[in-house]
């Protein structure tokens, strides 16, 4: 099969002509038909992720078909398609798993980081982290939901009841969640690098009441801010934006460091927490939740055999939406 590899950190990823991947007892074998790209693999790439297997293929938004099943497999039937996310595999005997936070295991291993991914034409996954997709959605439309639509999802859930949510990077999670949280009822703001005025028309076209560079401040307090940009920078910029008693919430699985900030932004019950990874419920709900909202994913398709540009136009900041990479 082919595949693109990822051989050491800090270098482009390579052709390879691999031989088949044979599934395990309870895996699946999955002809990849779409796998979008996130800013996950990015970070995997530029080493700031310090424990992929090597070579690697990256991939963990994947959309595909089951060709063949281990010998214990049997949620699904050949022919099915189903979607595959960045959680691949849990213990289910940690107290983490145990107690409902199998996002937070203490052996999970991550599709495309630790297990074999989807920039390939061939993959395999544990029958347990795979899921249906609804039929409405087209293979490359599906993609972007395995990880910018499942790890958005449970951002926003973080945001609690909030009526007004600023959101800061407007890229492929950010326009997932912006659709669910206008069809919750809540308000958003949209807060882009400085200057990128497409993204803040993006926004508006999404239902962003409000959309500007992330150094100005909105036109009200925020009752909870989300962060999907990967720059530390933003957590006091968002802190200062938010009323008392809010939070920010950081989406993301690697930021830049953060920079030093006074008490007094966090002081009045302001609170900063991260958001690790996903759960099956997590993917469950937002899976049957998606085409109910009529949540549409705006993608820009490369070959398989271009995931370099493809990576280089999501570090260019070139897209508003998800680059997704199709065999
Ligand atoms: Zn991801
Ligand atoms: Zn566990």
């Amino acid at each position: 099969m082919h595949a693109q590899l990822l051989t050491a950190a800090r270098r482009s990823l390579v052709a390879a002509e691999l031989p088949a991947p044979h599934p395990g007892p309870a895996q699946l074998l999955i002809a990849v038909r779409a796998c979008a790209v996130c800013r996950t693999d990015l970070h995997v790439v530029d080493g700031e992720l310090g424990d992929p297997k090597l070579p690697l293929i990256l991939g963990h938004e994947i959309i595909g078909t089951v060709v063949e099943k281990g010998e214990a497999a049997e949620r699904f039937a050949i022919g099915d398609r189903v979607g595959v996310p960045w959680l691949g595999w849990t213990c289910g005997i940690c107290e983490y798993c145990r107690g409902g936070q199998e996002n937070l295991c203490d052996r999970a291993r991550f599709t495309g980081y630790q297990i074999d991914g989807g920039y390939a034409e061939l993959t395999v996954a544990d029958e347990r982290y795979c899921f249906a997709i609804d039929p409405h959605y087209g293979d490359v439309e599906a993609a972007p939901l395995m990880c910018a639509g499942l790890i958005g999802y449970r951002t926003l859930r973080m945001a609690g009841d909030a009526r007004l949510v600023g959101i800061y990077g407007f890229g492929a999670a950010a326009h997932i969640v912006a659709q669910v949280a206008r069809h919750q009822g809540r308000r958003f703001f949209a807060f882009t690098r400085p200057g990128d005025v497409a993204a803040q028309d993006f926004a508006r076209s999404l239902g962003a009441e409000w959309a500007g560079d992330s150094t100005t401040a909105p036109p009200e307090p925020l009752d909870v801010a989300l962060i999907f940009a990967p720059v530390g920078a933003l957590v006091p910029a968002a802190l200062a934006a938010t009323r008392k008693g809010g939070a920010v919430v950081c989406g993301g699985i690697h930021m830049s460091d953060i920079p030093s900030f006074p008490y007094r932004i966090l002081w009045e019950e302001r609170a900063v927490r991260s958001v690790a990874n996903l759960t099956r419920r997590d993917a469950e709900e937002f899976l049957a939740l998606a085409p109910k909202v009529g949540v549409r994913t705006e993608t820009v398709a490369y070959p398989l055999a271009e995931a370099n540009r493809a990576l280089d136009d999501l570090r260019r900041g070139a897209l508003h939406g998800a680059a997704v990479l199709v065999p």
